[in-house]
């Protein structure tokens, strides 16, 4: 099947105008790893970018089965009553080797899914978490140049995921479950240190006195971790994504976190910050996408594969050679 040639101007002004199908369309392109895709793809975000970067941008974490997408359907719809605008967003790295997407799947949320002030897209399923996190901070400036003013996105704790989450967002929640006595260990601790709110969900009928104690005592742990500097303690609240109890608190307090950097004028370092970052990423990205190209480093690393295997050099040895290769590499063979 011939397909037409692609014309940006026609996803500029579709995304611009807020047009469901063309923000679809603008994230597929963005999401694509095909070499004349990205170029057009990086043309399309250079001029969606000065639209972008008014919404916000909230990251949401927790074990499955904790409740996200309920929790992500419930709030949603509660924006969306309220006049905003709600695009949900994943990076699931697992939905790469499962090859389904989980995260953001639309019968996981169905309200929202249905919703037309909503704007749900499942993770990206392109590869490595560098290469899911790409595509959904591509994503994140699509959804809002097309006027979306409030950006979910949704991980689960598979690998660093909650990190590159939290790298993309200026405020991190994560969703705990009741457990008395080992409240930190449940969770991951590095993860509990990037949280700027915590909610205890499924605090409703027969649970939520459970779930008051398990967040007095996680907020108890929590004074103890930080210890030095209370002021960065994250509020430790309830709630119930079945029945819609504390929702309204709980986005308050996101909407305080975000709101209290906006005035010192921390989120508009924090986001600076988060750029150069990612640009880093990007070029660390490349830089070993043109490595692994290399013949010459191919045939190198193969070998010192093998010495490595029966310990004939050390692996700093073989680094060095591998980097050895690639830095004498021919550069007058034509590239395309
Ligand atoms: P996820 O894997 O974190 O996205 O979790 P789900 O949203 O799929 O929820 C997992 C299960 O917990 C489902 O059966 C939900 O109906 C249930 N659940 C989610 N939130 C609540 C809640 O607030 N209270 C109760 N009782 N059940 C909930």
């Amino acid at each position: 099947m011939t397909r037409k040639p692609i014309n940006l101007d026609d996803y500029v002004e579709g995304v611009l105008a807020g047009t469901r199908s063309w923000v679809g369309r603008a994230i597929t392109l963005v999401e694509s790893t095909r070499p004349d895709h990205r170029a057009l793809a990086q043309q399309l975000l250079a001029a969606l970018a000065p639209h972008a970067g008014r919404a916000r941008r909230v990251g949401i974490t927790g074990v499955p089965g904790v409740g996200k997408s309920t929790f992500i359907d419930a709030l949603g719809v509660r924006l969306t009553g309220a006049g905003r605008r709600v695009a949900v967003l994943a990076v699931d790295p697992s939905s790469t080797r499962t090859g389904g997407s989980i995260l953001g799947d639309k019968t996981r949320m169905s309200r929202l899914a249905n919703d037309p002030a909503a704007f749900v897209r499942p993770s990206p399923t392109v590869g490595t978490l560098g290469g899911v996190a790409k595509a959904t901070r591509e994503a994140m400036v699509v959804v809002e140049a097309a006027g979306y003013d409030v950006v979910l996105i949704e991980t689960t704790g598979v690998g660093q995921s909650e990190t590159a989450v939290a790298e993309m967002v200026d405020s991190f929640l994560l969703l705990a479950l009741a457990r008395t006595g080992d409240q930190l260990q449940g969770i991951k601790k590095g993860v509990v240190e990037l949280a700027d709110v915590i909610t205890v969900n499924k605090a409703d009928g027969p649970h939520a006195r459970e779930a008051l104690m398990a967040a007095r005592e996680l907020a108890g742990a929590l004074r103890l971790l930080h210890g030095a500097d209370p002021g960065r303690l994250p509020p430790v609240l309830t709630c119930s994504a079945l029945d819609g109890t504390g929702l309204d608190q709980v986005w308050d307090r996101l909407v305080e976190h975000q709101d209290a950097l906006a005035a010192t004028g921390e989120l508009a370092q924090r986001r600076r910050n988060q750029q150069i970052r990612w640009m880093w990423d990007m070029v660390r990205a490349g830089l070993l996408d043109e490595l692994r190209d290399e013949p010459a480093v191919i045939a190198t690393a193969e070998q010192v594969e093998q010495k490595l295997r029966t310990d004939a050099i050390t692996p700093s040895q073989a680094a060095e050679l591998v980097l050895d290769a690639f830095r004498h590499r021919s550069t007058t063979t034509s590239r395309n």
